[in-house]
This record gives C-alpha cells, structure tokens and sequence, in this order.
C-alpha cells in the first residue's frame, strides 16, 4: 500500500509538472483531436437545489502517445469559497455580491469518486484551483483506444453569480457535470471557472437523462427523445393548459457534435415553436422558452431566432444541428449567454435589443460552437468573428442605425456605436492586446480586446479584399475547421493562403498588438487634372488603408495602398475634388481621424455641437452651452461652457467657463488647456494651465468686494496601469500663481486698493486604487514658498503633507471610511512666528484658510451667512464650521487627524443615505508659552451625522458632539443652523475627471 501511496504522489507531481510545461512546448507533432461521449443521469432536488448525477465518460485518445493522467474541470466549486479563481476576479472588477453572500447561496461539487472501466481511480483537486482536479489513470489510454470513466456527483446549486444556478426554483444549469479539460498537440489546457473569460472544450456526443418535478418546463442542448415531453411542449406551444400530478418526470436528450450541455428548468415558461428552412434545404426546429408575463417583445423571439439562423447560415456556413433554442433567464451573465443549441438571454430592453442578442447569441453556436477554438486564451477568436457577423447583421437589418446608444449622444458624430469602446480606451493610451489571455485583461480591454477591436480589423480585411473574396474564405475556413479546434495561426493561415496576402499587419498588429494604426496627411500638390498626397504613417501598423478623393460628402474615387512605414507619396486623379481624405468610410480602425483629411477647397471648420454629445472624430469640435452660478461676492453669474473635446479624448482640450458676475460687475469663471502625449513608458504626459478669477471679501460682510486670479500651469505624468486593477498613479508638478487686490495701509489716513501676489510651487504624488471592493488611495504633497514679507523680511517654508484613504467593504454597497493625515512643515521661518502663519496647517478647511484658493467657495471670507459654512476635506478634514478669528486647530509647526465615517447598511433609514462620522486630531500650536493663542488642549475631535447627496458630491454635516474647545466655539456662532456645515465637491461633478477615471 505505502508504495502505491509513493508512487501515487509522484505521478500527482509530475502530472503537474507537465501542465505547467506543456505550454511552453511548442505543437510538436501533428494536428489530433479527442473525443468524448457522455451519459448522464441527473434528478433535480427543487426544495434544497441540488442536483444528483451521475456521469459515464467515453473517452477516446487520438493523440500519437498514451495519456495517463485525465485533467478535469469541476467548475462548480468555482461558488465554493472566495478564494477560487472566479471570485478573486468577481472581487477585482468589481461585482461584489458573491463576495457578501451568505454561505446558503454559495454552490460547489461533491460526492465524486472515480472508476476507469470499473476499477476505482485515485484523483486530487488542483492545489491552487479546487474546481480544477486530475485523474491518475491506473490503466494508461493507449493512441487510438477509448476508455470509460465514470463517477457520481452532486452539485449544491448556487445562488445565480455567473451563468450556473438557481433564482428561486428558476434554474440555469450549465458548466455543471465533470469534464475533461482539452488536451491538444500543445498539451492540457485545464483552466479555472472565470466569469469574464470563457471556454475551451472537446467535441462529442450527449446522452442526458433529467428527472425533475413534472411541472417544470425543460429547454435544453440536443434533441428531447421523450415523446409525452414533445407532446406536452406542442400542447404549450399553442396556449393549452397542461395540468401535472406532482410526480417526477424523466426527460431525455441527446446531442452529437456539441462540446457543452445546458439546460434550463422553470415551471413558468411560456412556449413558442416553430421551423425555419435553411437556405441549403435543411429544416431546423426554433424554440422559444420565457417567462410568463414577460415584455411583448419576447413573442417575437421564434422570428428573429429563424432569421439570425438563416442569416449565418448564408454568410458563414449551414447550421448542422436540428433545433435551436432561446430561453429568457432572469439573470445571466452580461444579456446573454451562448451553449450548442441554446442560448439564454436576460439583458433584453426592447425588440431591437432582443433582435442583436437574439442574432449575437445564436452566431455562437458558429464561433465556439462549431468553429471550436480556446476561448480563454483567444477570446477574440469567437466574440470578434462573432461581432463582426452581429454587425455585418445589423447592418442588413438596421441600416444606418445605432442599435444600443441614444441618438442624442450620436447625433453629431460620425463614430459608430461599434467602434466606440476602442476609440475611448485608445486614446486615452490604454488599450492592450486583443490577443491578451482573457484573465489578464481589464473588464473594459476585455470588451474592446474580444469584441470590438477584432471586428474593426476583420471589416477592414473585408474593405481591402472586397466582400465576395472575405465571405468565401470565412466559408472555407468555416468548412475547413468545423467541429475542429482551429489557433490563431491556422485561421491566419487559412486566410493568407486564400487571399495570398501578407496579413501580419492584421494578425501582428490590430491582434497581436496595442499600436494605433493612425495614417496622416502631411502634404497635398493640386496638379491640373490630379492631385499629389503625402501620407505618414505615424502609428506602429503598416496596413492598407483607402485613400479617397471627395466632394462633399461623395467619394468620387477611392484607392487602396499597401501598408508601409514613414511617408509615401500618391498620385489621385479627379478634377472636381474638394478634399482628399483617408479611409472616408471608416472601414479601417484608424485612430486618430482628425489627421486624415486635408480641403482642397474651402475651410474645414470645427463642428458645433450645442449642450454635449460625443466628439467628431474627424474635424475640430467646438461645444458651447449656456452656465450659471452663484457666489455671495460676484452674485448671480450668467456665462458660457465653451469646450473643444469630450470623449474620445483629444490630445489638445480645453474647457473655458467665462460668466459676467452681476453683483461684482466683473468678469469671473475658469477655464482649463492642456495637451497630452502618450509616451510608450506612460499611460500620458499632460502639459497645461489652469486658470480662475473670481471675487471675495477680505472680511465681514460689510467689507468691499475685492478680485483673485489663479494661475497654475502644471506637467503631470500617469503612469502605466496595472491592467489587472483600477489602479491610477500620477505625479504631477505646478507653479500657482495668484493674485489677489487687497487693501494697502501704507498710509492709514487713507487705504488704497493694492495686488497682492503670490507665488508657490507643488510637487503632488497620488496612488488611486479606485476598484469597487475596498479602495484605497495616498497621497503626498510638497508644497513650497519664499517671498518678502511687509517688513522685507524674507520667508519661507516647505510644507510636507501626507493622506491615505481607505474604504473597507462590510456589504456590496457598504463601507467603513477611514481617512488618515499629517501635515508637518519640514522648514519654516514662521515655526516659532507668535502668531498663527496665513499658511498654517488646518485641522478645519474653509474659504477664510484657503490661502491656495483651491476650493470653489459660495462664501469665501464672509462670517455669519450659512453659505460661509462649507467645509472642504482638506488637510484634517473636520466637519465643524468655526469660521475666521479663532486659530483652534491651526499649526506653525505639524497637525494629525484620524477621519472615520460608516455607511449605514443600504436599506437602513428608508434608504437615505445619512453616516455617521468621526473626527479627531491633534494641533501643535508650538507658540511660545503665554501667547494669547496657545491652546491648553490641542487635542479636537467632533462626529455628527453626515447626509451624502450623490456619493457625497454634495455632504451636510450636523454636529452632535465634540471635544470642549471645539464646543465653546460652536456654543458661540448661536443657532443650530449656524453649526452646520456642508461640503460642495465640485471635483466628483467634473465630467473630465469622470473620463480619467472610468474604470479600465
Ligand atoms: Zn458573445
């Protein structure tokens, strides 16, 4: 027995030794294929969701060596704890309900034990992945010889996190039985359940035998056999009520070249069935399974199911299997999801929606489905071929139309809804690689990597060779690799081989790379009856692109030129041309457009687009709407947005908000240019100023209203992204300059109005991990400023300060806040001043110690109105509004303050989103002893309850206790009202920073 036991681990090694190098190994021998057959027996345990089973595996080795070692997929136990593969991913982009779900709802796999040929059979779960596990065959399989392993199971069915589960007793059950991992010429390919990356898996044939209670409706991969199943489904099809017994009933199935089961079961299902002719003369069976009282859409689920199959059919290949089905599920992953023969939707929203998931959906059972590539690794290999068919079925069936986004976000653009996800990540420099493994992209690149970029590239294929040429060598390939497992490389192959074209620009560079593709026009010579271009290739792909003579919007000729590096010079003919232009009809993924057109004749003018929409990417823009505002020193302000980019982002931008105040009678406002490179070693390098002016008071509310300018020309550098995170890093370095009127006493009989400027300089440091699941994010900043005071005394001071935020999650909507700061200055000739230094630390921030001027303040000096409450979350960030005349809280020397708020759980208090909060922190006032200002206790802390209007855009603060020398202060301002303070974050509406910070 011992050395059973050794020899036993041994092999356990090695078998993970092997994965671990198989893929490293490059194909060595020949193209082969395994096959499977499966017999399963199942019965459905509605009352506590389980499924019984038990599975026969026919397994044939068609490798040229012998297999010993049986690599297996229990991706159930994906739901078994928040350690496994899925749920560190659920966590990382985050989608936080599996992470809070009580232990009842998660799911897994037991009750296995394993026989090859009725001999029992030791196996071991994968040490990282427990719903990976391996088989060590007692008899090895031999080439060419089958062997049959089988095994009973029971699956605990999960609440529905991802695509197997239950909502009630509505039940999805797929990626549900043991199954062998594919083994192919470059090895085993046993990957962990992932939510966001999908499938690779072996061809064969099913036999599935379901027992469940007989009210339920079945719909399901493969053809039913059970002949009272089919009648009871005609019955239904055609409104009868059919009445059941209770009993339980058995079902069977049975499938032939599918690689996947699924099923689905619901006693509410509403039927509809019908038959559709293919255009090859074949006859397919369409189903249609929702639920009862489902949107009327739905009724029309039956025509598009037969029209998508018809539709592929004719552009791809014939479908080969004798039914197809749609099932509406009540959640699923993400709208849709695709099996052999089925397909589940949840995410329809009309019937226009329900159409393209309908088309998209059933196109799998083409790219995957029968086209069997490794989706994990490749996801591009089935979602882009799939999309760019979706698309080229839209187009058919929707000309002209955006079938997902308003029209009022469109209206004045010519970008397609189709290319939009690329073109935002890509310019702002973070796109990766849609050849990237699907586990190592960001959720945005995952989308724009598997669906959008690929089926850009795929219609610009399609442009150059011309439509016939694309179709009949997608059918060759459809023909060619059917039921096969076709790599990229036998796909780009089979179309160099076909089109006989180099095709590294596209499998190399749109695919295998994250370089822009961007061609620009440098030069144009107008010479009689033909015109001289210069074209640049300024990306990092030499593709063919079109280069077209226009009139208006008219291509009067349109030439292809082969992909080349640095500049080319052609020769177009065409007398009545007003513009030359690169690829008019967008049927490349070129970049940036606004470099591909140059007039013949006449301007090109920058569009206008009034209130906002999306960027023209092929002219300059212009965005222009009305804005207002109010401050208690300028007044009512009247004024205009006037911006040149919103998104896609735009190397150059800027944003201007001039607005007359009509209570100062002056200009004020804010405007903002910038201009980004993107670097290969950076995310983005951005140059620019920010500038501002508006009024404020120096005093009460009786003083006269005085002006400030801003200045602050800054360089900031993003770094690169971890893509598996939502991480942003950025260093950035500015000047501020202000300048501020002010009263001179130069001669006290009568003071005259002065400038007063100023000027210092900042080094900031900031770390965002801005994931849903437990943010967090520091930040340093180092502050400096050397001037000459009144007396030409000169002063200076480094001012160092330092913040970390934290969020820790207790459910998916709610979170303890926790905010840490210090602030120390590391010189200063005011330590020991005697008097507390305009510049001074802050355990409180408001309009009258704002001496940077970076808050936007209703009320910026004046005591006594309420709008002189706001706060800003500054340096201490306390939430008690003390107002100007009291030094409490302010330093020469350092401060530290702890912060701390919790979200009440989301269905306390009706749902209004009320925290409690906590403030404490410590003030070195450090003045020499006896100072009128030195404070006996420079420990302050205060905590009330805070009401947040839109993720604390806006917050209110209502104090309900404090330490005593903050309490004296807030005893002394009276009314309650006047205790209260409130914060404007004016940052969190800003739609630039919105852009920056969209999760990638
Ligand atoms: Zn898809």
């Amino acid at each position: 027995m011992q050395k059973v036991k050794i020899i036993f681990r041994l092999r356990a090694a090695l078998a993970l030794l092997a994965t671990g190098l198989a893929a490293h190994l490059a194909a060595q021998g020949g193209y082969f294929q395994q096959e499977t057959g499966y017999t399963i027996h199942v019965r459905l345990d509605d009352t506590s969701h389980v499924l019984h089973g038990h599975l026969a595996l026919e397994y044939t080795n068609n490798a040229p060596h012998a297999l010993d070692t049986l690599w297996l997929h229990l991706w159930p136990n994906a739901y078994s704890s928040r350690q496994t593969a899925f749920a560190k991913q659920a966590r990382a982009i985050g989608s936080l309900d599996f992470q809070f779900a009580p232990k009842s709802q998660l799911g897994g796999i037991d009750s296995l034990s394993f026989a090859q040929d009725g001999n029992a059979t030791p196996w071991r779960p994968h040490p990282e992945h427990p719903d990976i596990a391996f088989i060590l065959l007692p008899s090895p399989i031999l080439p060419g010889a089958s062997t049959t392993i089988t095994t009973p199971f029971r699956v605990k069915l999960p609440k529905v996190f991802s695509r197997l589960g239950h909502t009630g007793q509505s039940y999805q059950i797929t990626q549900w039985h043991p199954k062998p991992a594919v083994y192919d010429a470059s090895g085993w390919h046993p990957m962990p359940y992932l939510d966001m990356g999908e499938f690779y898996s072996e061809f064969g044939t099913y036999t599935v035998h379901i027992t469940l209670a007989d009210r339920y409706t079945v719909a399901a991969t493969g053809t039913l056999q059970t002949l009272e199943e089919q009648e009871r489904l005609q019955a239904l099809s055609q409104n009868q009520t059919v009445g059941h017994s209770g009993r339980l009933k058995t079902l069977t199935y049975t499938a032939d070249r599918v690689h996947d089961f699924a099923w689905f079961a619901d006693a509410r299902y509403q039927v509809r069935q019908d038959t559709v002719q293919l255009p090859n003369g074949d006859s397919v069976q369409t189903w249609a399974f929702f639920l009862d009282g489902s949107s009327s859409y739905w009724a029309k689920a039956v025509p598009f199911l037969k029209r998508a199959l018809r539709f592929y059919s004719q552009q791809v290949g014939s479908y080969p299997y004798p039914q197809a089905t749609v099932v509406e599920t009540e959640a699923g992953a993400g709208g849709g999801m695709e099996y052999p023969m089925i397909t589940n939707i949840s995410g329809a929203f009309d019937e226009q929606s329900l159409d393209i998931l309908i088309a998209h959906e059933v196109g799998h059972n083409w790219f995957y489905g029968i086209l069997g590539s490794n989706e994990r690794d490749h996801a591009w290999m089935d979602e882009g071929l799939n999309s760019y068919y979706e698309q080229r079925y839209a187009r058919t069936y929707y000309p002209g139309q955006n079938t997902l986004l308003p029209e009022v976000i469109m209206r004045r653009t010519p970008i397609q809804e189709r290319e939009l996800g690329y073109l935002f990540q890509a310019r702002r420099h973070l796109e990766q690689a849609p050849a990237t493994p699907s586990g190592a992209l960001s959720p945005a690149n995952y989308f724009v990597g598997a669906y959008e970029k690929p089926a850009l590239a795929l219609h610009h294929l399609q442009g150059y060779l011309g439509r016939e040429k694309m179709d009949s060598l997608m059918q060759s390939y459809f023909e060619g690799w059917s039921f096969r497992h076709p790599q990229p490389q036998n796909f780009k192959q089979h179309l160099e081989a076909g089109s006989k074209e180099n095709l590294d620009w596209l499998f190399d560079g749109l695919i295998g790379s994250a370089q822009p593709l961007d061609y620009a026009i440098r030069k144009v010579e107008r010479r009689g009856r033909s015109v001289k271009v210069t074209v640049r290739n300024r990306g990092g792909i030499a593709a063919p692109i079109p280069i077209a003579l226009m009139q208006g919007d008219t291509v009067l000729s349109q030439e292809w030129a082969s992909g080349f590096s640095g500049q080319r010079t052609f020769r177009l003919r065409g007398k009545a041309a007003d513009a030359i232009v690169i690829d008019p009809e967008r049927l490349t993924p070129d970049l940036r457009r606004y470099n591909n057109r140059r007039q013949l004749e006449g301007l090109s003018l920058p569009k206008l687009h009034f209130l906002a929409g999306l960027n023209s990417d092929e002219s300059a823009n212009l965005f222009l709407s009305p804005a207002g505002g109010w401050n208690a020193h300028d007044g009512w302000m009247a004024g205009l947005l006037a911006y040149n980019s919103a998104v896609p982002e735009r190397p150059f931008e800027f944003q201007l908000a001039p607005a007359w105040g009509f209570n100062s009678r002056q200009l004020a406002g804010l405007g903002h240019l910038g201009y980004h490179f993107y670097p290969n070693a950076l995310q983005r390098l951005s140059v620019g100023l920010r500038a501002r002016q508006f009024s404020y008071r120096n005093g009460g509310a009786a003083a006269p209203t005085l002006s400030y300018r801003r200045w602050q020309p800054y360089l900031t550098a993003d770094f690169k992204p971890n893509f598996s995170a939502t991480a942003r890093c950025q260093l950035e370095l500015s000047t501020l300059w202000l300048d501020r009127e002010a009263f001179s006493f130069a001669d006290p009989a009568s003071p005259s109005l002065d400038r007063d400027p100023a000027r210092l300089q900042q080094a900031r440091f900031t770390f965002e991990q801005y994931r849903r699941f437990n943010p967090y994010s520091w930040t340093f900043l180092l502050e400096h400023q050397g001037f000459e005071d009144a007396f030409g005394e000169s002063q200076r001071y480094v001012k160092a300060t330092a913040m970390i935020d934290w969020d820790f999650h207790y459910a998916p909507r709610a979170a303890v806040h926790l905010r840490l700061y210090g602030g120390y200055f590391l010189y200063s000739t005011f330590r020991e001043a005697g008097f507390t230094s305009p510049f001074a630390l802050n355990l409180i921030s408001q309009g009258h110690n704002d001496y940077r001027y970076e808050g936007l303040f209703l009320d910026r000096q004046a005591a006594g109105t309420f709008a002189a409450n706001q706060l800003l979350t500054h340096e201490g960030g306390f939430k008690t509004p003390i107002g100007p005349g009291f030094p409490l809280g302010r330093s020469n020397n350092w401060v530290a303050a702890l912060n701390f708020s919790i979200d009440l759980p989301p269905d306390a208090l009706l749902g209004i989103p009320i925290k409690p909060y906590l403030d404490l922190g410590y003030f070195d006032n450090a003045m020499p002893t006896g100072q009128s200002d030195t404070f006996a206790d420079q420990f302050v802390w205060n905590g009330g309850f805070l009401l947040s209007v839109a993720d604390e855009a806006l917050a209110i603060y209502l104090p309900v206790i404090s330490s005593a020398n903050l309490g004296d202060r807030l005893a002394e301002r009276g009314s309650f009202l006047q205790r209260i303070g409130f914060q404007v974050n004016f940052q969190k509406l800003n739609p630039w920073r919105i852009r920056d910070r969209i999760t990638y």
